[in-house]
């Protein structure tokens, strides 16, 4: 027998929910991570106080109660709201799309003069066909919201021009004829009070950890202490990216401490204009409502990604689709790993989803186990 039941690697919220569910039932776990902390891409790190989150804002929504009561165990949520605004030639304006933005770029005061002016525009500038992302985008909501909110920061978010971009990208345009700025529509939502690493600690509180451990380094070593491996790394490199690189879109943060009490008032402020490199400014005290004396903010710059940076958004076009389902049936050949998570599966997977996945794919396994 193995030293251990499963070897899982990665520490994110897959690689911790299927550690916490198969030590529950009795099985012995070793989780590893290459970085120097747990919790993958949720991690937030203390700074002056407030809980910095380090990968990007990261906001907790679902509509599924099963899994709201699942992370509540682990966390008390706040009642946070996402109610970003966005920062467009000189003005700012409510997101999402909703009455607010409507009166602040057209004054138009009634869901019926709001929906009348968006008719209008889709008539006008509307395509039957469209051919790309700015032709769609302007089938959906007309000339002055694409102008205003949509062209230059998907051109900054992709690097790319809105006419060389596929129609796909956008499938729908959420608006609303209310005057409500929560971002999502779900149920539940939340930040969890004492940030993030609280949910990772109590999922892995009896579980062994080794991080700045990458599995590669050690491969076969790896293998032989467990009878089977959770991987959640990138499926490409799994093996050996026998069928080419898996492509993404990456980020570049830029945090500052300033010595201000509140800097924007808000958690999220998108910045549209291509003149600022940056899609937003984030200000972390927000999210728990703290009153900490500094702030800290952060800038976020989309980049081309190369294999040194972090992956964070999988180019699901053809090309990377037909790679990534090369490497899928050969990692349903592989009876002893279990591949999960957002790098595994190269999609990209909200928080709520991402733990839903791995509780039933802990489910049949530790069923059939
Ligand atoms: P990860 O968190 O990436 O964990 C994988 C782990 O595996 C990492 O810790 C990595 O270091 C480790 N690893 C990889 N390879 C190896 C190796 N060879 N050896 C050892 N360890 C390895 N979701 C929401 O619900 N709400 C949000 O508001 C939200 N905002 C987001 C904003 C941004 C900018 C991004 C990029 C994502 C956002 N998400 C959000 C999604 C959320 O981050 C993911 O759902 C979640 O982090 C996925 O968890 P995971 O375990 O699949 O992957």
């Amino acid at each position: 027998k193995k030293e251990y039941d499963y070897l899982i690697v990665g520490s994110g919220l897959f690689g911790s929910v299927f550690a916490h569910e198969a030590t529950k039932i009795g099985k012995k776990c070793l989780v590893i991570d290459k970085r120097n902390h747990s919790g993958g891409n949720i991690h937030c790190e203390n700074i002056e106080g407030i809980n910095v989150h380090k990968y990007g804002p990261h906001i907790f929504h679902t509509n599924d109660k099963k899994i709201w009561d699942y992370v509540n165990q682990f966390a008390d949520f706040n009642h946070f709201v996402y109610s970003p605004l966005s920062f467009s030639k000189g003005k700012l304006y409510n997101l999402p799309f909703n009455m607010n933005t409507f009166y602040q770029l057209w004054g138009t005061k009634t869901p019926e003069e709001a929906k009348a002016k968006i008719e209008e525009q889709v008539a006008i500038y509307g395509f039957e066909k469209p051919k790309n992302l700015e032709e769609q985008a302007l089938s959906i909501v007309g000339k002055d919201i694409y102008e205003q909110f949509i062209k230059e920061y998907t051109e900054k978010q992709w690097g790319r021009k809105a006419t060389d971009l596929p129609a796909f990208i956008i499938k729908r345009i959420p608006i609303r004829f209310t005057f409500d700025n929560n971002y999502f529509n779900d149920k539940y939502q939340g930040i969890p009070i004492g940030g993030y690493n609280k949910i990772i600690e109590n999922l892995l509180k009896n579980v062994e950890v080794k991080l700045s451990t990458n599995y590669f380094e050690n491969k076969e070593f790896f293998e032989n202490i467990a009878t089977k491996i959770v991987f959640t790394g990138k499926i490409d490199e799994y093996f050996d990216y026998q069928y080419g690189k898996l492509e993404y879109r990456s980020l570049r943060f830029e945090s500052e401490i300033l010595e201000t009490e509140n800097f924007q008032g808000n958690a999220g402020i998108n910045y549209n204009d291509s003149e600022f490199g940056y899609t937003r400014i984030v200000e972390h005290k927000h999210f728990e409502f703290g009153n900490q004396k500094k702030t800290v903010i952060t800038k976020e710059y989309p980049e081309n990604w190369t294999s040194e940076k972090e992956a964070y958004y999988p180019i699901n076009d053809e090309k990377n689709q037909e790679i990534y389902l090369n490497y899928k049936k050969l990692s349903e050949n592989l009876n002893h790993v279990i591949f999960g998570g957002r790098l595994a599966e190269y999609r990209y997977y909200d928080m709520h989803q991402v733990i839903a996945s791995a509780l039933h794919k802990s489910k049949i396994e530790l069923q059939n186990d």
